[in-house]
């Protein structure tokens, strides 16, 4: 009897190495060149690309590119529904990075010729139970101390603009400049942009970095093949500080925080998706729908402190779809399609580390581009605009002045490791 056809759900899709084109072999084809990026990641290969756009010669260097936190991010552009308290440093920077995006988008466009699913519907935040609604006004509170546009909706209001809310929620505002794009066509995107720039892939670790008389001489691979380079870009995500050779008073506290996240989609004739990207506190736990053209639905995501543990759990995936249900009854009846797990490279203060080591650091020509926890899609134009700056001497987007590679480092001028409490996950995890 022939078997009827059957699809496989819930396996994570693979990213398109085909784009970055063929790896290079780098014994004898290529030893030298400008500059090393080690990570290709969404960072490494949006600073690789931007880089190459001004004529530098770059090498990639991954034996996997995208099997990071990247390839199932769920790709929000959310400074402000993003907001808790103890982060409030960060939006700032979130801000700048957000009004990078445009530019960027367009520019990626244009040298891909592909769509990135940007979306600027904004963001609708949702509250679930009275607590959780207490906890909105709160935040509605600290965007209007700090001048971040955010507006309260009635129920009705909220059931307007998305339709498939429960009808009892007990509380909404709209945030009408948080985006979301989907991180799997910017990576797309930026793979075949960053080929067609020049970018050249190798399909290798980088297991050290080579230093000489106080500056950057190149990378050793872990087949142990040398590339020579003046520059190298460290951007291998939460992996970033086992590489070795890194100057010995450099400090990089970077921990993976583990992400479960699910891929949902809609049915021709059953439900709609959401319009907007919703994010909702659910007695107090937080969840949230990203909605793409595709009909594709991101379910997310959890924050767990389990180190690089890969396994999805079904406990944790069960109070995922509990709670998006509860929000947006329909979710019952879309498609699963996959269910992904990544690890969120973090840092103490949750900002990134982005910047040239200063001179007389040991290692000059290094330029960092890690932690960017659980804003790496929305960082990642100006991350690759601070990285060319980086390398060609220019001063870096003043927005990132707080988030130095050296904050944490004591002996080149950062605080102690003591000075920062590490901050505790907080109500907007993703
Ligand atoms: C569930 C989840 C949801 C998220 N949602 C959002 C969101 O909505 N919005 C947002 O802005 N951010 C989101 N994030 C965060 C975002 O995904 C990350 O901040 C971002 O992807 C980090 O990118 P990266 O390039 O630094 O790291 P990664 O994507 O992890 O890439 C690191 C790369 O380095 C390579 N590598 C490691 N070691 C080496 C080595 N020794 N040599 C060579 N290569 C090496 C790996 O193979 C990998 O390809 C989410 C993250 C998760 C887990």
């Amino acid at each position: 009897m022939p078997s009827s056809p059957t699809r496989s759900a819930v396996t994570p899709s693979a990213p398109p190495l085909d784009l970055l084109g063929p790896p290079l072999d780098p014994v004898g084809s290529l030893r030298r060149t400008d500059v090393v990026v080690l990570g290709g990641g969404i960072i490494g290969l949006a600073a690789a690309w931007s880089l190459a756009e001004q004529d530098h010669q770059v090498v990639l260097v991954d034996p996997a590119p995208l099997s990071g936190a990247s390839w199932v991010a769920a790709g929000m552009l959310a400074p402000v529904s993003e907001l808790h308290a103890a982060e409030a440093p960060l939006v700032g920077l979130g801000l700048a990075a957000l009004e990078h995006w445009p530019a960027f988008a367009q520019a990626l466009t244009e040298a891909s010729g592909l769509d990135l699913g940007l979306r600027t519907e904004g963001t609708v935040l949702v509250a679930a139970t009275p607590d959780d609604h207490r906890a909105l006004l709160e935040l509605l509170d600290l965007h209007r101390r700090l001048g971040l546009a955010s507006q309260p909706l009635t129920r009705r209001e909220a059931r307007q603009l998305e339709p498939g809310l429960a009808p009892g929620l007990a509380g909404a505002l709209l945030i009408p400049g948080d985006h979301h794009v989907d991180p799997r066509l910017v990576a797309r995107a930026l793979a075949l942009a960053a080929r067609r720039a020049g970018v050249r892939w190798v399909a290798a670790a980088g297991s050290a970095l080579r230093c000489r008389r106080g500056a950057v001489e190149g990378l050793v691979l872990d087949s142990g093949v040398h590339l020579d380079a003046p520059a190298v870009v460290l951007a291998a995500g939460w992996r970033s500080a086992a590489v070795d050779g890194l100057p010995p008073t450099l400090r990089l506290p970077l921990r993976p925080v583990k992400g479960q996240i699910l891929r949902l989609a809609t049915r021709t004739g059953t439900v709609e998706g959401p319009r907007h990207c919703i994010r909702a506190l659910v007695e107090g736990a937080p969840v949230y729908l990203v909605p793409r053209r595709s009909g594709e639905v991101v379910l997310g995501a959890t924050s767990e402190e389990q180190g690089a543990d890969p396994t999805p759990t079904a406990g944790a995936l069960y109070e995922l779809l509990r709670d998006a249900v509860a929000v947006v009854p329909g979710v019952r009846e879309l498609e699963l399609t996959e269910v992904g797990v990544g690890h969120r490279p973090a840092t103490p203060d949750h900002g990134p580390l982005v910047g040239p080591l200063p001179a007389g650091s040991g290692a000059d020509g290094l330029v960092l581009a890690v932690g960017h926890h659980r804003n790496g899609v929305l960082l990642c134009p100006i991350t690759a605009e601070a990285v060319r700056a980086a390398v060609e001497g220019d001063p870096l987007p003043d927005a990132l002045g707080p988030f130095g590679p050296t904050r944490f480092s004591p002996d080149l001028g950062g605080a102690t490791l003591e000075a920062w409490t590490p901050l505790p996950e907080g109500p907007a995890p993703r």
